[in-house]
């Protein structure tokens, strides 16, 4: 018999519920062939069957999706849920404990991070997006902006910004 605190590091899956007894299954079962199921009864979680294994089995997986939102979080511009739903899909078993409620904020605060500086002119701007550190904030699936900076006679400044390439195909 395990003491109680060192269940709850036991990650389960549900697998059928019958008159509010809902029966579980150790999340490591294909991952380490972990026989221990159970069942949960008045929010109390009993295991029928031991573990074959250290609480800790999922560190490692948990550890390596957060690495990965964390990496695909500054990449990609995709709002975070669809972020999380595609890296979700390859780690089942930490998804279950790494949700995206509980990484919600984490992944805000990566993304924040890697922003772009706040232009402080005009050719700043023209600047920080030629910069190849934010190449990919120009980039979309057919081509890339080209931002460029055009002075005035009058010493005024626009920036342009568009792709070349598609002004051909008119
Ligand atoms: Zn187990």
């Amino acid at each position: 018999m395990m003491a109680e605190d060192e269940m709850i590091h036991y990650g389960y899956r549900i697998r059928s519920s019958y008159n509010s007894v809902n029966y579980i299954q150790c999340i490591a079962k294909n991952r380490e062939q972990c026989p221990a199921h159970g069942e949960i009864r008045n929010e109390r979680i009993i295991w029928r069957k031991n573990h074959n294994h250290n609480p800790n089995v999922m560190d490692d997986i948990i550890r390596q999706m957060k690495k990965e939102l964390h990496e695909a979080t500054e990449l990609s511009l995709q709002d975070l849920r669809s972020i999380y739903n595609q890296i979700a899909l390859s780690h089942p078993d930490a998804a279950a404990f790494v949700t995206f409620r509980s990484i919600e904020r984490s992944m805000m605060r990566w993304r924040q991070a890697v922003r772009p500086p706040i232009p402080i002119s005009l050719e700043n701007y023209a600047e920080i997006l030629n910069d190849p550190k934010w190449n990919h904030l120009t980039q979309y699936p057919t081509g890339r902006l080209n931002v460029s900076t055009v002075i005035g006679r009058d010493s005024s400044v626009a920036t342009v910004i568009g792709d070349p390439h598609s002004s051909y195909k008119l």
